[in-house]
């Protein structure tokens, strides 16, 4: 599949055309971000690790009935995927509190939940992703109430399916953030899941394996991507 017109670059990714209206290429960038683009760095060969951990992670949702923009891995750092409409929401879904819940509430990294929380952001870099509820995504149009209903939904089931998933692998999965894409008058998982989106503490250690270790200076980053790709593919 040739690569045509670049349509989109964000921190991480590149989408171009193809010959296939219907289809895009997701190129993975080895650049690196966090604190909403404040910290700005590359982490070598991450666009290699994640291209391979994606393209694993939705396969392994595509055999469990969840469908996803994700169509083949096509080399290094591509996949083809179904061009989908974005839908400007992120949804964060946590299994234990870190990161922003943990500033918000005052808990302490690794609290417990005694379920699952579910949170939307508004897609917006200039305005650093502000947090949103069912009311604002209502009032400004960003999904229908069936969406968001049917969105909700996927994320939990995403969520038991992927917190199997890592846990077989000997990871704890702590949280993640994905997004969802409209195709044909129906919603489906898009854009990527990967440690740079996910937390994934290694079971028995704790060990940060995703980009906590880039946004807190841990070290070891390449290795612990190395390690989640390592233990994907096995
Ligand atoms: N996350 C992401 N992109 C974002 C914001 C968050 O992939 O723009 C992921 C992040 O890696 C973590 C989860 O969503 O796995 C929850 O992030 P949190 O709200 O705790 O934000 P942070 O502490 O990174 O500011």
């Amino acid at each position: 599949m040739q690569k045509l017109d670049k349509i989109y670059e964000g921190k991480a990714k590149i989408l171009y055309t193809t010959e296939d209206p219907a289809s895009l290429i997701q190129y993975f960038k080895d650049d690196a971000t966090a604190f909403n683009a404040q910290k700005r760095g590359t982490i070598a060969e991450k666009g290699i690790m994640n291209n391979g951990i994606a393209s694993k992670i939705f396969e392994h949702l595509k055999a469990k009935g969840i469908e996803t923009h994700f169509v083949q891995w096509l080399n290094d750092r591509e996949m083809l995927v179904k061009r989908v409409e974005i839908v400007p929401l992120e949804v964060i879904v946590r299994n234990r509190a870190a990161g922003s819940l943990c500033r918000l509430l005052g808990l302490a990294e690794g609290a417990n939940l005694s379920c699952p929380t579910l949170e939307f952001c508004y897609k917006n870099d200039a305005l650093g992703d502000p947090q949103v509820n069912e009311y604002h995504i209502r009032a400004l149009n960003f999904a229908t109430d069936d969406e968001v209903k049917k969105i909700t939904a996927l994320a939990f089931k995403i969520n038991e399916v992927l917190k199997k998933f890592f846990l077989d692998l000997k990871i704890e999965l702590i949280d993640f953030k994905i997004e969802f894409g409209r195709i044909n008058n129906h919603i489906i998982l898009a854009d990527e899941i990967s440690p740079d989106t996910c937390r994934l503490w290694e079971v028995g250690t704790g060990n940060k394996l995703d980009k906590d270790r880039f946004r807190r200076d841990l070290g070891n980053i390449e290795e612990a991507y190395q390690e989640v790709l390592r233990r994907v593919t096995q």
